[in-house]
This record gives C-alpha cells, structure tokens and sequence, in this order.
C-alpha cells in the first residue's frame, strides 16, 4: 500500500550503489593485475646484419617506435 511507495525507491536505490562499488573496484583489480603480468622483457636485436643494434625494453606492448632501430632506422627484430 502506502508503504510499497517508499520501500521500493529505496531498495533499488540502494542496490544500485552496491552495483556502482562492485564496478568501480573491480576493474582497477583487473588493470593492477594486468599490468604486472603483461610487463614483458623485450630483446631487440636490429635485422639490418652491418647494424645489429641491440636493446632491451621492459614493458606491456612495443609500440612502433620501440621497434625501430635508433641508429640505423631499419625495424628490429624480437628474439
Ligand atoms: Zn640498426
């Protein structure tokens, strides 16, 4: 009766901020654990054979850039 009136708003208002809690918290835990797995050792050696320039990159993904030999230009290769 008249009470339905003022339960109901309530219930689903209160539902509502757990499921808003829940959202927010669970996807920072999935990004923490995310990144510290996804962060990969890297070694790139230049496939141009007079360059054969060699580094290490630490992280999640290579970017275009990281995969481009800084001396010589030419892309590198990931052992
Ligand atoms: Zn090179």
């Amino acid at each position: 009766m008249g009470l339905d009136k003022w339960i109901k708003p309530e219930e689903t208002k209160s539902k509502k901020k757990i499921d808003k809690q829940e959202n927010d918290s669970k996807p920072k835990d999935e990004q923490i654990d995310k990144q510290i797995s996804k962060i990969r050792k890297f070694d790139l050696t230049c496939s141009n054979a007079k360059c054969k320039y060699k580094k290490t990159i630490m992280k999640k993904t290579l970017s275009e850039k990281d995969k481009v030999c800084p001396r010589c230009k030419m892309e590198m290769k990931i052992k």
